[in-house]
């Protein structure tokens, strides 16, 4: 396929790194084992009833985003909170721009959320002369070492202790250490500082309740909770896709995410943000913002089945049980969203024309379907998408090759004195081709260009040498005879 060619040379490297290979591979596995133990039988017989509900309650929010996003506004205005409707990444970043100049904010921390990497928030804060900083561990190795994410939940899973202990030496200016939790209080330190000195920390949210307009996240850090509350102005930054309707669907979807995603029964902490601090309560913000993005989620909407996609809690269940993603890993694919989960998402939200190779870089071995825990048809809809990027070539006239190939093709299929002698021709050309009854290479002359890479992977049966209409006159003529 032609769009995949331009990132082939970084495909083939991300395969030859054999230390890469093994960072990704024990990783993800190490993970799914997790996830395996806590979703068995013995221990949450209900987990296939709760895979359901959840699928049923999400399925509820999304036929009914509007209400429910009006809802979750009005309540959290009720409790002096504001919501912040933004089209896109650019609405957002001025949103932010105004408030940090109205408060004369420089310091601005962060605790980790795709949909602010999805809009490159960072990168625009920066050039603003702000400074951003990312309090999740895994966030601030990528941010110190200029990377983007490797996996929505395990940010810098490619990277090993070592190469984490080379960066805070060189960018912290600290003794090498390459143990793990020392690596932790040396990053503690430097971050309990800016939580003292931002004004104004960012978050993502998990969920968002429509019934009390309240923003839900968990973690394992606890920096999401230093961020949200320490610095005077909490804003999180929320795609439309996150309300749920009532607090206690929470119930269902927080025994699912930690299992799926970490192999917890539970997060560490799970927070739920409802406004800013009131009359007598001694911490949280004075102001507290919800920003709720579209950014192409309307657009993924539009389509009654293909908005199942939206249901997504970000688990990352389906990219630890990927084949593909566990080979390629998390850099190779286009957008923040990678894997199974990224090849359903980014072409609808980025549109089918953008990335056209990527619902064909799957096995559709249907594992990712298998794990993930609001049980969207992943495979069905990688396959629905590959129909919808052929007719989108068609009807913009690309692929002309292709279709000139079918037409001959669908030529030869209706006219038995073509497809008589293609069958003959193919079957004297293949005769020196193979062995046990497969062809191993095509025939020189098939073996060109596009179709030379398909069959450097494939056998195909070699064709009998003589076809069962030959036979049958054959056998006609013979009985005739006697
Ligand atoms: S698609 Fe499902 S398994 Fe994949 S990240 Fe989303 S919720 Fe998890």
């Amino acid at each position: 396929m032609k769009e995949i060619k331009a990132i082939q040379p970084q495909l083939h490297a991300t395969l030859a790194d054999e230390k890469l290979q093994l960072a990704v591979y024990t990783a993800t596995g190490r993970l799914v084992d997790k996830r395996k133990s806590t979703v068995a039988a013995d221990v949450l017989p209900d987990y296939q009833e709760l895979r359901q509900q959840a699928n049923d309650l999400k399925r509820h929010a999304i036929e009914h985003l509007d209400y429910y996003l009006e809802e979750f506004e009005r309540n959290l205005e009720t409790r002096g909170g504001k919501v912040i409707w933004c089209r896109d990444g650019k609405d957002v970043v001025d949103f932010v721009l105004g408030l940090a100049k109205r408060r004369q904010s420089k310091v601005i921390v962060k605790s980790k959320s795709m949909t602010t990497e999805e809009i490159h928030l960072n990168d625009h804060l920066e050039e603003h002369g702000l400074e951003p900083v990312e309090t999740d561990l895994g966030e601030y190795i990528l941010q110190l070492s200029h990377d983007k994410p490797y996996h929505i939940v395990a940010p810098a899973l490619h990277m090993t202790r070592y190469q984490v202990a080379d960066l805070f030496e060189e960018k912290l200016e600290v003794p090498r250490e390459e143990i793990p939790e020392k690596q932790t209080q040396i990053a503690r330190a430097i971050l309990r500082r800016k939580f003292l000195e931002a004004d104004i920390g960012i978050s993502g949210a998990n969920f968002l309740l429509a019934d009390s307009g309240s923003v839900v996240l968990v973690e394992n850090e606890g920096n999401a909770r230093l961020s949200t509350t320490a610095p005077k102005v909490h804003i999180a930054i929320a795609g439309v896709e996150k309300i749920i309707p009532r607090a206690q669907d929470l119930a269902t979807f927080l025994k699912l995410l930690g299992r799926s995603a970490t192999g917890q029964p539970l997060t560490v902490y799970t927070s739920v943000l409802s406004g800013p601090r009131r009359g007598t309560e001694i911490d949280g913000p004075e102001e507290f913002y919800v920003v709720i993005l579209d950014n192409g989620r309307t657009r993924v909407l539009e389509d009654a089945d293909k908005r199942q996609a939206l249901y997504c809690i970000r688990c990352g269940a389906c990219l630890n049980i990927c084949p593909v993603y566990r080979r390629i890993g998390g850099h190779n694919y286009p957008w923040v969203y990678s894997g199974p989960i990224g090849a359903i998402l980014t072409p609808q939200m980025e549109g089918l024309h953008k990335n056209p190779w990527l619902p064909h870089a799957s096995s559709l071995c249907g594992a990712c379907g298998e794990v993930c825990p609001v049980k969207i048809e992943i495979p069905r809809l990688l396959l629905e998408l590959r129909s919808d990027i052929e007719q989108d070539k068609a009807d913009r006239g690309e692929d002309k090759l292709e279709k000139l190939a079918f037409r001959a093709w669908a030529k030869v299929m209706a006219n038995p004195r073509l497809y008589e002698s293609a069958g003959a021709a193919a079957s004297w050309a293949m005769q020196d081709t193979g062995e046990g009854g497969w062809a191993r290479n095509l025939p020189w002359f098939m073996n060109v260009g596009p179709l030379k890479a398909w069959s450097a992977e494939r056998d195909v049966p070699q064709l009998a040498p003589k076809s069962f209409h030959q036979l049958w006159r054959e056998r006609r003529k013979e009985k005739g005879k006697a």
